[in-house]
């Protein structure tokens, strides 16, 4: 299989070739133009929340272009590169990946395909090993992942702040003559998620029992740590687990009545009735939670951001916990 992959992988790098030696002959025709002097930068992103940090860094930039591999709506544990996606990988300036479980992919493909710069999210901030704590249902083959990092880093905003920083430095070196926007642009947007964190920090410090049922994946672990908030959950956080057994689900039920809470979770994107029938059989109501690895496609063309997800966690969280 491996073999294929290298053999399919080495086809498309020589076809991305020549599809790059037709672009630069169309460019030249178009020389003249003011745009056709600007070389571009072209940035690659697996999933949603570098991709919304990319275009908040370059925004007002011309001729940057940032592109997502994830379509959106699409469920992000369960994507696999196209070759088209493995081309785009290879002639990208800046490749942001996130690096852990779900990006194994990732570790095959750079061995063949080449961007000039390379990140991965994981690498910017401080892990948190993954842990059981909270989750109920038991995965298989869990022993080889032991001591793993927590891929979503994201979730937290403090993690969120260093990233753009960091990802905004290495705009700067790719494209130093627009460094001054990068960093301005960087700055304002954390300063948008310092200011969300204080609202949550003083929305926590007034709940007593911040403990969370979640009858789905619970991908919020940096988000929980930063503000001591106890998750339950079904699943670990990048579980392609989807049937939530029936002792199960009881157990969650008991812990949203034990808990006296008024509000049971799922994250985004989800489709099943199991968050609903929890919530009916456990006398609470279904609260949808934004995790941020993608958005759906009316979303993601309306330019929604991941600010806005952030702000939609804030408003729901201080509606159903408080
Ligand atoms: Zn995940």
């Amino acid at each position: 299989m491996k073999k294929i992959i290298t053999i399919l992988l080495a086809a498309v790098l020589v076809l991305g070739f020549v599809g790059c030696a037709k672009k630069d002959s169309t460019t030249t025709t178009a020389a003249t133009t003011e745009k056709a002097q600007n070389t571009g930068v072209n940035i690659v992103c697996t999933i949603f929340p570098q991709y919304d940090f990319m275009k908040a860094i370059t925004k007002n930039v011309d001729g940057v272009n940032v592109k997502m591999l994830l379509a959106p709506g699409d469920e992000s544990h369960s994507y696999s590169a196209t070759l088209e996606d493995i081309a785009a990988i290879d002639s990208a300036d800046l490749f942001i990946y996130v690096g852990g479980e779900s990006d194994e992919w990732v570790e095959e493909v750079l061995k063949t395909a080449s961007p000039k710069k390379t990140i991965a999210l994981t690498e910017l901030v401080k892990t948190l090993e993954e842990s059981d704590e909270g989750i109920l249902v038991e995965e298989e083959e869990k022993e080889e992942e032991e001591g793993a990092a927590d891929e979503h880093v994201w979730t937290s905003l403090e993690n969120t702040c260093e990233i753009i920083h960091a990802l905004s430095q290495a705009m700067s070196e790719i494209d130093g003559k627009n460094a001054d926007v990068y960093d301005a642009n960087a700055n304002a947007y954390i300063k948008e998620f310092n200011n969300l964190d204080a609202k949550f920090v003083s929305l926590f410090a007034g709940i007593k029992n911040k403990t969370i049922v979640i009858a789905d994946r619970n991908p919020f672990r940096y988000f929980c740590e930063e503000y001591g908030i106890k998750a339950i959950a079904a699943f670990a956080g990048c579980s392609s687990n989807n049937e939530i057994p029936l002792a199960v689900q009881n157990e969650l039920i008991k812990a949203v009545k034990e808990n006296g809470l008024k509000y049971v979770y799922v994250i985004e994107l989800n489709t099943s009735s199991y968050g609903d029938s929890i919530a009916q059989q456990a006398g609470a109501q279904k609260a949808v939670l934004n995790s941020c690895h993608n958005l759906s496609k009316e979303d993601f063309e309306s330019g929604k951001t991941f600010l806005e997800m952030m702000t939609e966690n804030y408003q729901t969280l201080s509606e159903t916990m408080a």
